[in-house]
Protein backbone atom coordinates (compact mmCIF):
# COMPACT_ATOMS: atom_id res chain seq x y z
CA UNK A 1 0.00 0.00 0.00
CA UNK A 2 1.37 2.97 -1.27
CA UNK A 3 0.51 6.57 1.79
CA UNK A 4 -0.40 9.29 -0.62
CA UNK A 5 2.52 12.15 -0.52
CA UNK A 6 0.15 14.72 0.76
CA UNK A 7 -0.86 12.85 3.61
CA UNK A 8 2.83 12.67 4.56
CA UNK A 9 3.70 15.93 3.88
CA UNK A 10 0.95 17.36 5.84
CA UNK A 11 1.64 14.45 9.01
CA UNK A 12 5.31 15.87 8.51
CA UNK A 13 4.29 19.42 8.56
CA UNK A 14 2.04 19.40 11.44
CA UNK A 15 5.02 17.04 13.74
CA UNK A 16 7.23 19.88 12.74
CA UNK A 17 5.33 22.55 13.55
CA UNK A 18 4.56 20.76 17.18
CA UNK A 19 7.90 20.15 18.20
CA UNK A 20 9.02 24.03 16.81
CA UNK A 21 7.25 24.97 19.51
CA UNK A 22 7.86 22.32 22.57
CA UNK A 23 4.54 20.34 21.40
CA UNK A 24 4.30 16.75 20.77
CA UNK A 25 3.53 15.95 17.71
CA UNK A 26 0.46 13.39 19.02
CA UNK A 27 -0.73 16.65 20.90
CA UNK A 28 -2.25 17.66 17.43
CA UNK A 29 -5.13 15.84 15.63
CA UNK A 30 -5.38 15.75 11.87
CA UNK A 31 -9.05 16.25 10.58
CA UNK A 32 -9.06 15.38 6.97
CA UNK A 33 -11.59 17.94 5.47
CA UNK A 34 -13.54 15.47 2.93
CA UNK A 35 -16.41 17.97 1.52
CA UNK A 36 -16.83 17.75 -2.08
CA UNK A 37 -14.52 15.95 -2.73
CA UNK A 38 -14.23 12.65 -5.02
CA UNK A 39 -14.22 9.39 -3.38
CA UNK A 40 -11.14 8.41 -5.30
CA UNK A 41 -9.25 11.00 -3.72
CA UNK A 42 -10.64 10.03 -0.11
CA UNK A 43 -10.04 6.49 -0.53
CA UNK A 44 -6.23 6.38 -0.07
CA UNK A 45 -6.23 8.56 2.92
CA UNK A 46 -8.54 6.36 4.60
CA UNK A 47 -7.00 2.99 3.46
CA UNK A 48 -3.58 4.34 4.48
CA UNK A 49 -5.13 4.81 8.24
CA UNK A 50 -6.17 8.10 8.63
CA UNK A 51 -9.07 7.75 10.60
CA UNK A 52 -10.92 11.30 11.71
CA UNK A 53 -12.63 13.22 8.53
CA UNK A 54 -14.44 16.55 8.49
CA UNK A 55 -17.53 17.37 6.45
CA UNK A 56 -19.83 20.08 6.22
CA UNK A 57 -23.24 18.26 5.31
CA UNK A 58 -25.18 16.38 6.94
CA UNK A 59 -26.73 14.58 4.05
CA UNK A 60 -23.71 14.22 1.83
CA UNK A 61 -21.70 12.79 5.01
CA UNK A 62 -24.08 10.10 5.80
CA UNK A 63 -24.33 8.87 1.60
CA UNK A 64 -20.62 9.19 2.05
CA UNK A 65 -19.22 7.26 5.06
CA UNK A 66 -22.33 5.28 6.20
CA UNK A 67 -20.11 1.96 5.08
CA UNK A 68 -17.01 2.99 6.57
CA UNK A 69 -18.71 4.16 9.46
CA UNK A 70 -17.20 2.03 12.33
CA UNK A 71 -13.38 2.51 11.62
CA UNK A 72 -13.17 6.17 11.47
CA UNK A 73 -14.37 9.50 13.76
CA UNK A 74 -16.77 11.97 11.86
CA UNK A 75 -16.54 15.60 12.42
CA UNK A 76 -19.36 18.36 11.25
CA UNK A 77 -17.13 21.41 10.68
CA UNK A 78 -20.29 23.25 8.89
CA UNK A 79 -23.35 24.61 9.90
CA UNK A 80 -26.01 22.93 11.06
CA UNK A 81 -30.27 23.83 11.09
CA UNK A 82 -31.54 22.62 14.18
CA UNK A 83 -33.94 20.47 12.39
CA UNK A 84 -30.77 18.83 11.52
CA UNK A 85 -30.20 17.99 14.78
CA UNK A 86 -31.23 14.31 14.85
CA UNK A 87 -29.28 13.02 12.01
CA UNK A 88 -26.65 14.98 13.42
CA UNK A 89 -26.44 13.72 16.61
CA UNK A 90 -27.36 9.86 15.53
CA UNK A 91 -24.51 10.55 13.25
CA UNK A 92 -21.61 12.63 13.98
CA UNK A 93 -18.81 11.87 16.68
CA UNK A 94 -18.04 15.66 17.15
CA UNK A 95 -19.87 18.66 16.47
CA UNK A 96 -18.24 21.80 15.92
CA UNK A 97 -20.44 24.10 14.93
CA UNK A 98 -22.25 25.18 17.87
CA UNK A 99 -23.09 28.75 18.10
CA UNK A 100 -26.70 29.70 19.09
CA UNK A 101 -29.14 28.61 21.90
CA UNK A 102 -32.16 27.33 19.34
CA UNK A 103 -29.13 24.60 18.16
CA UNK A 104 -28.05 24.01 21.71
CA UNK A 105 -31.57 23.11 22.76
CA UNK A 106 -32.03 20.95 19.88
CA UNK A 107 -28.67 19.17 20.43
CA UNK A 108 -29.68 18.65 24.16
CA UNK A 109 -33.46 17.34 23.43
CA UNK A 110 -31.64 14.91 20.88
CA UNK A 111 -29.22 13.72 22.96
CA UNK A 112 -31.72 13.31 25.85
CA UNK A 113 -34.13 10.97 23.39
CA UNK A 114 -30.99 9.03 21.64
CA UNK A 115 -28.91 8.60 24.63
CA UNK A 116 -26.20 9.60 22.75
CA UNK A 117 -23.94 12.71 22.68
CA UNK A 118 -21.90 14.05 20.32
CA UNK A 119 -18.86 16.06 21.42
CA UNK A 120 -18.95 19.87 20.99
CA UNK A 121 -17.10 22.61 19.50
CA UNK A 122 -18.51 25.88 20.55
CA UNK A 123 -17.68 28.16 17.01
CA UNK A 124 -16.34 31.51 17.94
CA UNK A 125 -16.47 34.23 14.57
CA UNK A 126 -13.07 35.99 16.20
CA UNK A 127 -13.21 38.41 12.84
CA UNK A 128 -17.19 38.83 13.79
CA UNK A 129 -18.09 39.02 10.00
CA UNK A 130 -21.68 39.10 9.45
CA UNK A 131 -21.53 36.07 6.64
CA UNK A 132 -20.05 33.95 9.12
CA UNK A 133 -21.43 31.40 11.53
CA UNK A 134 -20.46 31.42 15.18
CA UNK A 135 -20.82 33.54 18.67
CA UNK A 136 -19.18 37.16 18.92
CA UNK A 137 -15.86 37.02 21.24
CA UNK A 138 -18.09 38.99 23.37
CA UNK A 139 -20.83 36.98 23.90
CA UNK A 140 -18.83 33.55 23.82
CA UNK A 141 -18.52 33.59 27.95
CA UNK A 142 -22.48 33.67 28.69
CA UNK A 143 -22.68 31.14 25.49
CA UNK A 144 -20.61 28.54 27.20
CA UNK A 145 -22.43 29.18 29.90
CA UNK A 146 -25.91 28.86 28.65
CA UNK A 147 -24.85 25.84 27.00
CA UNK A 148 -22.98 24.23 30.58
CA UNK A 149 -26.12 25.55 33.17
CA UNK A 150 -29.25 25.89 30.77
CA UNK A 151 -28.51 22.59 28.83
CA UNK A 152 -26.31 20.43 30.47
CA UNK A 153 -24.01 20.11 27.66
CA UNK A 154 -20.28 19.37 28.01
CA UNK A 155 -18.76 21.62 25.66
CA UNK A 156 -15.03 19.82 24.50
CA UNK A 157 -13.49 23.20 22.99
CA UNK A 158 -13.95 26.27 20.66
CA UNK A 159 -13.76 26.27 16.90
CA UNK A 160 -12.67 29.56 14.66
CA UNK A 161 -12.60 30.38 11.09
CA UNK A 162 -10.67 33.57 10.98
CA UNK A 163 -11.01 36.45 7.80
CA UNK A 164 -9.49 34.62 5.09
CA UNK A 165 -7.52 38.41 3.94
CA UNK A 166 -6.27 38.93 7.98
CA UNK A 167 -3.32 37.58 9.12
CA UNK A 168 -4.60 34.57 11.36
CA UNK A 169 -2.48 34.77 14.69
CA UNK A 170 -4.63 36.97 16.08
CA UNK A 171 -7.44 35.59 15.64
CA UNK A 172 -5.98 31.95 17.09
CA UNK A 173 -4.41 34.25 20.06
CA UNK A 174 -8.32 35.30 20.69
CA UNK A 175 -10.04 31.64 20.53
CA UNK A 176 -7.14 30.26 22.76
CA UNK A 177 -7.87 33.34 25.35
CA UNK A 178 -11.27 32.57 25.57
CA UNK A 179 -11.19 29.18 26.01
CA UNK A 180 -8.20 29.26 28.67
CA UNK A 181 -10.48 31.34 30.78
CA UNK A 182 -13.55 29.00 30.22
CA UNK A 183 -11.41 26.29 31.20
CA UNK A 184 -11.76 24.50 27.77
CA UNK A 185 -8.57 22.65 26.60
CA UNK A 186 -9.41 21.86 22.77
CA UNK A 187 -8.88 24.49 19.72
CA UNK A 188 -9.83 23.58 16.12
CA UNK A 189 -8.30 26.43 14.22
CA UNK A 190 -5.85 25.87 11.15
CA UNK A 191 -6.83 25.01 7.79
CA UNK A 192 -4.44 24.73 4.42
CA UNK A 193 -3.25 27.49 4.42
CA UNK A 194 -2.04 28.18 8.20
CA UNK A 195 -2.29 25.11 10.10
CA UNK A 196 1.48 25.49 11.23
CA UNK A 197 0.55 29.10 12.85
CA UNK A 198 -2.68 27.66 14.30
CA UNK A 199 -0.33 24.70 16.37
CA UNK A 200 1.98 27.41 17.55
CA UNK A 201 -1.21 28.93 19.13
CA UNK A 202 -2.15 26.05 20.68
CA UNK A 203 -4.12 24.24 18.21
CA UNK A 204 -5.09 20.68 19.40
CA UNK A 205 -6.95 19.81 16.18
CA UNK A 206 -6.09 21.38 12.78
CA UNK A 207 -9.05 20.59 9.49
CA UNK A 208 -7.05 20.24 6.44
CA UNK A 209 -8.76 19.84 3.28
CA UNK A 210 -7.22 20.74 -0.52
CA UNK A 211 -3.61 20.36 1.07
CA UNK A 212 -4.76 16.94 1.32
CA UNK A 213 -7.06 16.40 -1.66
CA UNK A 214 -6.70 18.74 -4.11
CA UNK A 215 -8.28 21.69 -4.55
CA UNK A 216 -12.32 21.42 -4.94
C1 LIG B 1 -13.57 23.53 3.96
C2 LIG B 1 -13.18 23.77 5.37
C3 LIG B 1 -11.88 23.49 5.82
C4 LIG B 1 -10.76 23.00 4.93
O1 LIG B 1 -10.27 24.06 4.17
P1 LIG B 1 -8.94 23.89 3.29
O2 LIG B 1 -8.52 25.28 3.03
O3 LIG B 1 -9.33 23.16 2.05
O4 LIG B 1 -7.96 23.16 4.10
C5 LIG B 1 -11.62 23.68 7.17
N1 LIG B 1 -12.57 24.12 8.02
C6 LIG B 1 -13.82 24.40 7.62
C7 LIG B 1 -14.81 24.88 8.63
C8 LIG B 1 -14.17 24.24 6.29
O5 LIG B 1 -15.42 24.53 5.91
Amino acid sequence: MTVPPALTDVLDRIARAAKACGRAPQDVTLVAVSKMQPWERIEPVLAAGQAVFGENRVQETMERWTPHRERIELRLIGPLQSNKAKEAVAFFDVIESLDREKLARALADEAQRQGRSPRLYVQVNTGEEPQKAGVAPAEADAFIAACKKTYGLTVEGLMCIPPAAEPPGPHFALLAKIAARNGLSRLSMGMSDDFETAIRFGATSVRVGSALFGAR
